[in-house]
């Protein structure tokens, strides 16, 4: 069995993928040909932006939002303990400070209530300026933007929303990357959109943003490609990458969005009596990154993935370190207590997921947790 298994979903698509890559090796326009103009304007549609950016990948789209914002040494950057590194990463790595903050242990995202107290604590302290809070959209599930955006901007700060994880999924009617003042996504192939390489893209409304974003993908360009108005770098979608999210993007939209939830939906009913399964709250819609599972301690989880393992079930870990944790972000001074992020780090696992897997592949996974735990 496979974790996610992208070659059976090529195969559904290989006939379509054939040609809509060979046609961008016929027109040779391998950097900002037609395909990504298409695509970038379906996917505005689709999450109800006005503008979307293409670039490199999900890190840059993120990095670059902040550039986009002016972030920088002086500036925190509120940011869950509970993620993937990038989403600290490039706090780090525009000058700025990642302060970490709680999250909720039913649906993993950034907890509204540690947020307060965390910016609290820093204006308190008086040492940084609270500037942005970056939500991520853990494993498909939208974090909760009402509560998060109501207490960010009541504090003069800025919202980006990292959908990286996230896309397709709904708040309130709303759809992800539509729940920030602006949001990123990353096409990374295991997302739930993804491509056959790297790719991502930034989401905004405000026609200014978007203007600068387009400049610095591109070298601070001007009014074209060898005016060079400001410092900027290289980050471009490929035209072949846009090509096959064309294609994936119809698969997505047409059933992979609604398959995959019908596969929530049989791990969650086979399991719920016994297994602390994933919370979808109401008015929420998830587009299932993963589908995570809590046990007691880290040694039923050890001994879990080993059982899964011996029947040929693989399983992840996501994430087996707070963020604080990292040496990468060496002594950090935090801010506020982490604890279910702590908690979550070992007692978290990913079980097999993509909208392809069938009805009996679940419920022999159901059976050999039931049976184990
Ligand atoms: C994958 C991911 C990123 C980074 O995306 P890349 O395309 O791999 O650079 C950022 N944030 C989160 C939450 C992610 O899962």
């Amino acid at each position: 069995m496979e974790f996610r298994n992208l070659k059976q979903q090529f195969q559904i698509l290989k006939e379509r993928m054939d040609k809509a890559v060979a046609e961008v090796m016929a027109e040779c326009n391998f950097i900002g040909g037609r395909q990504v103009k298409e695509l970038e304007e379906k996917l505005a549609a689709y999450v109800g932006v006005k503008h979307c950016i293409s670039c490199g990948n999900g890190t840059d789209a993120l990095t670059m939002m902040l550039m986009a914002w002016n972030i920088g040494p002086g500036d925190a950057v509120f940011v869950p303990d509970f993620t993937f590194f990038a989403t600290g990463e490039v706090v780090s790595f525009e000058g700025a400070t990642p302060v970490f903050v709680d999250v909720d242990p039913d649906t993993f995202n950034m907890d509204p209530d540690s947020l307060e107290e965390a910016i609290l604590a820093v204006k308190a302290e008086g040492r940084l300026d609270p500037r942005v809070v970056i939500p991520v959209d853990l494993f498909g599930l939208p974090a909760d933007y009402d509560r998060i955006t109501g207490i960010a901007h009541r504090h003069g700060l800025r919202v980006l929303e990292d959908a990286a994880q996230g896309f397709g999924g709904m708040y309130r009617g709303r759809r992800a990357c539509s729940l920030g003042d602006a949001a990123t996504t990353s096409f990374f192939p295991a997302k739930p959109l993804g491509c056959y390489g790297d790719g991502g893209a930034v989401f905004t409304n405000d026609d200014r943003e978007a203007e600068y974003l387009r400049s610095i993908a591109v070298h601070g360009k001007g009014s074209y490609k060898y005016d060079n108005v400001r410092i900027g770098w290289n980050s471009r979608l490929d035209t072949i990458q846009a090509a096959i999210l064309l294609v994936k993007f119809d698969a997505f939209t047409e059933y992979e969005l609604e398959d995959v939830n019908k596969v929530a939906s049989w791990y969650t009913e086979a399991l719920r009596a016994k297994v602390k399964t994933p919370l979808v709250p109401e008015g929420y819609y998830s587009s299932w990154a993963q589908y995570t599972i809590q046990v007691k301690d880290e040694t039923e989880r050890t001994t879990l993935q080993q059982k899964l393992k011996e029947q040929g079930i693989p399983t992840m870990v996501y994430y087996p370190k707070p963020m604080q944790g990292q040496a990468a972000f060496g002594n950090l001074q935090s801010y506020v207590e982490c604890e279910v992020t702590e908690k979550l780090c070992n007692t978290v696992l990913s079980l097999p997921m993509d909208s392809g897997k069938d009805k009996s592949e679940i419920l022999k996974i159901c059976e050999t947790i039931l049976r184990e735990l």
